[in-house]
Formats: structure tokens, sequence, C-alpha cells
């Protein structure tokens, strides 16, 4: 399995920022066994499909609406992002969970929309789940998890995940942007239990080729030592993401 990286700009990114992939490809060369993924603003997404194309990264959304069309202002669709050529969309982000209620059932239906948008393949739906630090310190981590991902991926049948259309990624709340870090025992343990529920979810043969990512405060100091994990099958990343020095010093920590 290749290991994702994936960048999220969340609400950050200029059109001059269309050089990133450049730069980033001058730092960090294409190889078999990373995917590199970056996640801007909706406003930047075609523009960035088009900058990223000659440098072998894929563009993702940071959200969908569930619907295809309609009376939503604000909003976009998985058929609009597929549209600009972008082919991931990042769902359930523990941001939108928090302020834009996002709840378990509102990501499922964006994750069923997601793998039905577009003609053929769809967009990858990153769907992401992660206990709050009230919830760690209470021994209900595993709990919780594997409650959202029993709501979050309700509406799939065996037919939509064979396991390069879904992508999950385990952030806790509490190491997001925050500089905090799980230990590396308690992110193995979490990405072992999510494959544990994917499995009985869709069965061995897919669940096991089904990227988990591991996101929260990942920097280029400690990627190697997460990346490294069992189960850990790549990064979704925030801050460390912007600069283009410390994306590829992350991409190069995989062994
Ligand atoms: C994120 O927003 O998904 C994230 C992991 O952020 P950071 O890397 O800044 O913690």
């Amino acid at each position: 399995m290749k290991t994702l990286i994936a960048a999220n700009w969340k609400m950050h990114g200029k059109l001059d920022w269309v050089d990133k992939p450049a730069e980033f490809r001058s730092l960090f060369r294409a190889n078999d066994v990373v995917d590199v993924l970056i996640c801007p603003p909706a406003h930047m997404l075609e523009i960035m499909v088009r900058a990223c194309a000659g440098h072998g990264i894929s563009i993702g959304a940071q959200n969908c609406h569930d619907k295809t069309s309609g009376a939503y202002t604000g909003e976009i669709s998985a058929q609009m992002v597929a549209d600009t050529g972008a082919t991931y969309v990042i769902l359930g982000h523990s941001e939108r969970r928090a302020m834009f209620g996002d709840t378990d059932e509102v990501v499922a239906a964006k994750t069923r929309a997601a793998l039905g948008a577009g003609i053929g393949a769809g967009l990858v739906p990153i769907v992401c789940v992660g206990e709050s630090r009230a919830e760690r310190e209470a021994g209900q981590a595993e709990e919780v998890v594997g409650g959202q991902l029993a709501v979050c991926l309700s509406k799939l049948g065996p037919e939509d995940a064979d396991g390069t259309n879904l992508v999950i990624a385990y952030e806790p709340v509490w190491a997001i942007g925050t500089g905090l870090v799980p230990t590396l025992e308690d992110i193995a343990t979490m990405h072992d239990h999510i494959r544990g529920c994917l499995t009985t979810r869709f069965g061995v043969k897919i669940a096991d080729t089904i990227q988990i990512l591991y996101g929260g405060s990942v920097k280029p100091a400690n990627a190697k030592e997460i990346l490294a994990l069992k189960d850990v099958s790549g990064a979704l990343i925030g801050g460390a993401a912007l600069e283009m020095d410390s994306l590829a010093a992350i991409a190069a920590a995989v062994e």
C-alpha cells in the first residue's frame, strides 16, 4: 500500500500559491511509495488541478454537500468538486463537526454523495474521526471512534468500498493544531482498532487495503516515527503543510 501524504490547507491560500506544487517537487521527487494530495480552499480547486497535473500531485476539496444541486447558498456539491478535476474530498473534519454542524449522519450522507460523484470513479472521501480530550481521558477513545465510523460508513454497500476509493483519517480533536500528539502506542492501538472496525464492516480483503491516515500536529520532527507504525498509511497535515519545505520533509520521512 502506498503512503498518502495529504495537505489540508484549511482557509489559507491565495491564487499565487499555484506555484507551490512546483516548489514541492523541487524539494521532493515523485517516487513509487508516496502519493501526495493537496486540499486547498474551494476557489483554488480547478487552478490547482491544472498546476499539479504535471507534478503527479492529486487535489481534493475540504468538504462537499450531500445534494447534487439546489438552494444551498455557500455550498459546493460533490459533483461540482469532481467537475474541477479534484479526486478527493475531506469529510467530517473536526472543525466542520465543531463549527458547521457536520454530525456523523451528515458525514454519512456526504460520503455517499462523494462516492457517487463524477462518472465512473467518483471522489475518494477521506472520512475523519477522532475523540475529544475528555473522551480520551475517560477511556472512551476507541468506543467513540468506532461509533463515528459505524455511522459515517453506514450508507455504503459492499460495492462502494473496494479499498481504493475510501480513506479514513484518525485525527484526535485535541491534537489538531495544538502541538500535542498521542503516544505512538496510542496511535498504533487506535489504527489497529479502526482496521478491525473496517474488517467488520467490509471484510478483511477490502479492509486491509483501505488507507488509514493519522492527523494531528504531524511535523517533520515526528513524522518518521508516526509513519513507521503498522496500520498508519499516511498523514493528514494542517499547519505543517502550508510551507513546502516542511511538507517535503514529512514526505521524505516515509521509508
Ligand atoms: C488538520 O487540520 O487536519 C490537522 C491535522 O492540523 P494540524 O496538522 O495543524 O494539527
